[in-house]
């Protein structure tokens, strides 16, 4: 079935209509793409029994056209194609933009389980919105994270333009849907659709100034950006307009395709699988129990039904970031649900008598993650801590009343993307070391354990680090003009910037590293710490903290003594692209949230998979990447959840005593406000910053400052001291990343929620 070179070229060739050697990238890469879509079509097959939607407002899928290739078993011979006509495939994948349907580890996450779900021949496809500009495309200018649109769609996308359209009404008014169809291809699997609505009527042109727009123009602005900023009324109520076109449009489309392969609509859920990705889309329980109410069915059965597709998959305990949006605002925009919704409530009060379970409460305001627990069939966590805290505090009382709709699905993250994609180097020698089976079996990569005292292999794992390293240094050249030394630790910390993940204590480390510098306690190694973060655009520390983040790394450049040793670097606009050239260069990664705040992460299993040894808190899968590794393999520090959760119970942390009673922290803390960082940077963010630190410190930096200031330093004295040692470590660490592929968390919630058809 693979096609042969020559094959290729005849195809490449037959669609540009000339040698492939006058060809432009630009025109070799539209004829990848049609050759691409031709194969994956042709991979699509019919659906028996029941059939998966997973709905979520995010999908970060990154590039695809080298991953395409390589899920069709077409990356090798195209390479060849390419070469042959004096073509390079990194230049012709520079020619595709990323798409920007997404924005963390929410939105990747969803996208790895679309790989997986493909590979493992399941039925299962996304449901999402197109959005035009994503969430926004991040620059740096004096020192200040910069907005502008991040625009990826063209004529020829991934996205391909369907004739189906859906009405749906919001405020009183009909818009229609239009779907859009993208391919989702599986590793030698089938193919499968992620789903897309947007609007015919949008229109670019109402941006301005960065990323401002007129809020209540619903019909030109509903899809332009991921996650509108919600700091204002008007900003609140769009995100509701997006998610009930999202999942409007969504039940529309999973009634229609049910009914078609011969759904009786009180059977849907023999048709149907729904996972609800967060709470984004709750909207679709009382939409779907409407639309079925439409066609006759009671609401009691309907509940029923509606209960038996869906299941809901928590992501967070931070109480702030779980949806509860005033009735009012439901009100206005979905007047049709809020009966639906009323009755949700009366039945959930009578089932449990707790004012904390009720969907509505006395403030009138609607809490999305209540109506989901109560009218799903299952509700799990994403990593086993995470999925232990919903159980003992958060969500206690539901769990009480439904023991047995909660369960745990540790992420995973899909190796075709993670480590054949972004890192050929280690893929080559893993495939002579070990054989090609990891690649469907995740476990075979403990076979790699046998190495472990291989001198060759442990030289081999070195060289192929450091060759990552020169390619991420030729990156960040090229495209930021910075210059890395490659003779250096690679420390990296890439996430969303949020205060619970804490770069601002990676920060702190930074600057008393420069103090220890200056007062001649050199390091073990030199160091190259950096950093990749979108901060959202109303959240104001975030934004402080990335500007002291790009402070401190002109204050450390600009001092020749300690920039020996230290040298800061932020990569502008962090996202897969950026992640596939930054994780297999890695050497310490950083996953130091505090303890209890992270759901589970997955950045953690990306660079454990390409071979960086986890500085970390025991938090998220931290905690199972410990256990698989054991504890010689991981940098450990900082204060358990427990400790963590009795802190926040008894209140009775104190920032400003931490600050006044550690003279390493004080001076650490102060040094954002001294003349050094003043004369750089911008004495309000600074400022801000500063008091933040002392005064609330919400998630609880200056308690473990100690601790990790003294793991780095041992993690930076193995690494320098004992390089076999390391390297050894390492190896350990990639043989035992099999357990975090999204092969074995899609197969467990296949399994225990979705039982799909084939
Ligand atoms: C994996 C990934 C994330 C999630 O990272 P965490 O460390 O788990 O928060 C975010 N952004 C991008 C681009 C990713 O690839």
């Amino acid at each position: 079935m693979n096609k042969t070179v020559e094959q290729i070229k005849e195809i490449l060739e037959t669609e540009t209509k000339k040698a492939l050697s006058t060809c432009t990238d630009q025109e070799i890469y539209l004829a990848l793409l049609k050759m691409v879509e031709k194969e994956s079509e042709a991979r699509k097959t019919p659906v028996k029994g029941r059939k998966l939607y997973y709905i979520s407002a995010e999908f970060l899928i990154g590039k695809l056209l080298s991953n395409n290739l390589i899920n069709l078993g077409l990356y090798d011979p195209v390479k060849a194609v390419l070469e042959a006509a004096g073509k390079k495939m990194s230049d012709i994948e520079e020619v595709e933009p990323e798409p920007s349907l997404g924005n963390g580890g929410l939105g990747r996450l969803a996208a790895c389980f679309l790989d997986s779900l493909a590979t493992l021949n399941l039925p299962g496809d996304g449901v999402g919105l197109r959005y035009h500009y994503g969430l926004f495309h991040q620059s740096f200018q004096g020192g200040v994270q910069n907005e502008l649109p991040d625009p990826w769609l063209s004529e020829h996308s991934w996205a391909e333009k369907t004739d189906t359209v859906y009405p749906v009404e919001l405020a009183g008014r009909t818009y229609q849907a239009r779907l859009y169809k993208l391919a989702v291809t599986g590793y030698e699997g089938r193919t499968n659709t992620l789903n897309l609505f947007d609007l015919d009527t949008i229109d670019e042109t109402i941006v301005h100034d960065g990323i401002l727009f007129d809020k209540t123009k619903i019909d030109k602005n509903l899809t332009l950006f991921l996650y509108p900023d919600d700091s204002d009324e008007a900003g609140r109520r769009l995100r509701i307009y997006q998610q009930y076109l999202m999942v409007s449009a969504g039940a529309q489309l999973i009634l229609e395709e049910s009914v078609a392969r011969g759904c009786k609509l009180h059977d849907l859920a023999d048709y149907a699988a729904i996972q609800i990705n967060d709470t984004h889309p709750s909207m679709v329980i009382p939409e779907l129990i409407r639309l079925l109410a439409k066609k006759g069915i009671k609401f009691k059965e309907a509940v029923k039904i509606v209960t038996d597709t869906c299941a809901y998959t928590n992501h967070t305990i931070l109480a702030e970031a779980l949806e509860k949006w005033p009735r009012e605002y439901l009100d206005d925009v979905v007047p049709q649900l809020m009966p639906v919704i009323e009755e949700l409530d009366q039945l959930a009060r009578s089932r449990s008598k707790d004012e904390k379970l009720a969907i509505i409460d006395k403030d009138d305001r609607v809490h999305m993650a209540h109506m989901d627990i109560h009218f799903t069939h299952s509700t799990n966590g994403v990593a086993a801590l995470h999925t232990e805290i919903l159980k003992e505090s958060e969500l206690h009382g539901f769990y009480e009343l439904y023991p047995e709709k909660f369960n745990n699905k540790t992420n995973g993250i899909t190796f075709r993307r993670w480590l054949m994609e972004c890192d050929p180097l280690l893929t080559e020698a893993l495939e002579k070391w070990i054989g090609t089976g990891f690649k469907k079996d995740s476990n075979e990569l403990e076979k790699l354990l046998a190495y472990e005292n291989d001198e060759k292999v442990l030289e081999e794992l070195t060289r192929i680090k450091k060759e990552n390293k020169q390619a991420l240094a030729d990156w960040l050249w090229e495209t930021q003009k910075v210059k890395i030394s490659t003779d250096a630790l690679y420390d990296i910390q890439s996430k969303r910037l949020h205060e619970y993940k804490r770069q601002q204590l990676n920060l702190l480390y930074l600057i008393h590293q420069y103090y220890e510098i200056k007062a001649g306690h050199l390091p073990a190694a030199p160091m190259v710490s950096i950093f990749g973060a979108k901060a959202a655009p109303a959240y104001i520390i975030a934004k402080d903290i990335i500007h002291a983040l790009l402070t401190v790394s002109k204050v450390i450049a600009a001092d020749p003594e300690v920039s020996r040793w230290l040298q800061v670097v932020f990569v502008e606009n962090y996202n897969v692209t950026a992640a596939e050239k930054m994780i297999p260069a890695c050497d310490l990664s950083e996953q130091i949230s505090l303890a209890s705040k992270e759901a589970s992460g997955t950045g953690n299993m990306k660079f454990m998979l390409n071979g960086a040894l986890t500085l970390g808190t025991m938090d998220g899968a931290n905690v199972e990447i410990s256990e698989q590794v054991g504890s010689d393999n991981i940098y450990i520090f900082g204060q358990t959840s427990d400790q963590v959760i009795h802190r926040y119970e008894a209140a009775d942390y104190c920032a400003k005593q931490w600050y006044e009673g550690d003279p390493n922290i004080r001076r650490a803390v102060d040094f954002l406000i001294g003349d050094e960082m003043m004369n750089v940077g911008q004495k309000e963010n600074l400022t801000r910053l500063h008091h933040e630190l002392i005064s609330k410190d919400w998630f609880q930096t200056l308690p473990d400052f100690n601790a990790y200031v003294v793991r780095k330093g041992q993690a930076l004295a193995d690494y320098a001291v004992n390089p076999v040692g390391w390297r050894k470590k390492c190896l350990v660490n990639i043989a035992k990343a099999g357990m975090f592929s999204s092969d074995r968390t899609i197969a467990q919630y296949n399994e225990e929620i979705w039982h799909l058809g084939k």
